[in-house]
């Protein structure tokens, strides 16, 4: 049978497993194993010295999270690909990997939560600072904000909660400018809206407990690279320095690169930070995220439909003082979303109503379908105070910074019927305005 290229929809059912290999199963089955046979002491030398691949220990690998890495890695185009516990250990892990032995991050304000906390509270402590550029639609910004040991320009693609879209292609010109990858946290978006490696990225994380899977039932995360950066050049010696684990079968020590410079990025990645701090994925948590890829497109083809008729209908509404998704008319991402998402701008917008800023937990309280929940992304419309709860460790200055208004209400668009959805805010809107008057619309 010839071997045609398969394309999104026919690798997000297929891609990473072969039937054959599986007993010819025709779903991913589930290796519930914590590790593995070597066989004969010639074979563990083999996969020792990496003369053989295969599975030893399920803290770095495994059948069923390797089916699923595999899969993502088609979806995003991706040289390479691991799989891990939770996306904060996807960020973690990823910007650890770029800035061992020291040097600065160059992100901006707009980032998830976690990850700001995480900025602000861990990677200090491990010798790791973080400079802030303006805007993630501005690369001259950054441009301006790089310092001489940046080791890497971080941006998510589609920002929290206000959905600015990056200007990747300019974001990665400045940072190959000046030898650094470009690290992108694609979660809103997905590979289904936007394969950021195909606009410059270098590495791309995320929170598979997101869109990814879709269903709102697991914590998982991916690290992905695209193969292309030069991490020989001097740099970056955690790729190049001979390390002793990584000797060959006559003893030399060899050096990540010296191993593979398809994706010596997530090999590291595994061998260092999987291995020694160990966020692995369960192959049960790994089969639910498989089953949610199944109906990627599906799913968000149709939340992006139902966000451009909640941002259509809230923009007419007389109480809504404001709403940004790219969709919006006069949204700043227009451009931006037409040329890097020309599917649509994901399921997460953001509005505030006229009046009273606690108008926004009023409006929370009176809803009655959406859940109220930090999470993104599920088949189950979402809404969040974001200045109270997912934001609410930044100060007033760094929520002014981030564009995090005290009135911002997040929704993170679902797959109900979008007439409910709408029913609902409409009388979640009209209950807040009554329980808070006194503010004529603007
Ligand atoms: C949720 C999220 C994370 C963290 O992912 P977890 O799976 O919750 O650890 C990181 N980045 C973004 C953009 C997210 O939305």
């Amino acid at each position: 049978m010839p071997e045609l290229p398969q394309r999104f929809d026919t690798l997000k059912v297929r891609a990473g497993h072969r039937p054959s290999e599986h007993h010819y199963a025709v779903q991913v089955p589930i290796y519930q194993t914590a590790s593995y046979e070597l066989g004969d002491p010639a074979r563990a030398e083999r996969l020792l010295c990496f003369d053989e691949v295969g599975f030893t220990y399920s803290r770095v690998g495994n059948p069923t999270v390797a089916a699923l890495e595999e899969r993502v890695a088609a979806l995003d185009g991706a040289s390479g690909a691991v799989a891990l516990a939770s996306g904060m250990a996807a960020v973690s892990y990823a910007l650890l990997n770029v800035t061992d032995g020291g040097g600065r991050i160059l992100s901006t304000r707009n980032l998830y939560g976690g990850t700001t906390d995480a900025f602000k509270k861990i990677f200090p402590r491990f010798g790791v600072e973080v400079d802030y550029a303006a805007e993630v639609d501005d690369p001259a910004s950054f441009e301006r904000a790089l310092r001489p040991d940046t080791r890497a320009i971080f941006v998510e693609s589609i920002t929290n909660p206000n959905a600015v879209v990056a200007d990747l292609a300019g974001l990665a010109d400045v940072a190959h400018a000046h030898g650094i990858p470009l690290i992108v946290d694609n979660t809103f978006a997905t590979p289904y809206l936007l394969r950021p490696i195909e606009h410059g990225a270098d590495v791309v994380v995320y929170s598979a407990t997101k869109g990814l899977s879709g269903n709102g039932s697991t914590i998982a995360g991916l690290v992905l690279e695209s193969g292309l950066f030069d991490w020989g050049d001097g740099s970056f010696p955690q790729f190049t320095d001979p390390i002793h684990t990584l000797r060959d079968r006559f003893g030399a020590e060899r050096g990540i690169l010296d191993i593979t410079g398809e994706f010596p990025f997530t090999l590291r990645l595994r061998l260092t930070y999987l291995a020694y701090l160990g966020a692995a994925l369960g192959p049960q948590d790994a089969y639910l995220v498989l089953l949610g890829l199944e109906t990627l497109s599906e799913r968000v083809a149709k939340q992006v439909a139902t966000a451009e008729r909640v941002v259509a209908h809230l923009q007419a509404h007389p109480d809504v003082a404001w709403v940004f998704h790219p969709s919006a008319a006069g949204s700043r991402s227009a451009d931006l979303a037409a040329r890097y998402l020309p599917r649509g701008a994901g399921p997460v917008l953001s509005f505030g109503l006229h009046g009273d800023p606690a108008r926004a937990e009023a409006l929370i309280a009176a809803t009655g379908l959406f859940s109220y929940q930090a999470n993104v992304g599920d088949a189950r419309s979402l809404i969040i105070n974001s200045a109270r709860t997912t934001h609410g460790e930044l100060d007033a200055a760094e929520q002014a910074a981030a564009g995090i208004r005290p009135e911002t209400i997040r929704l993170s668009i679902g797959l109900e019927d979008p007439d409910d959805l709408i029913d609902d805010l409409d009388q979640a809107i009209a209950a807040a305005v009554s329980a808070l008057p006194g503010t004529t619309a603007g």
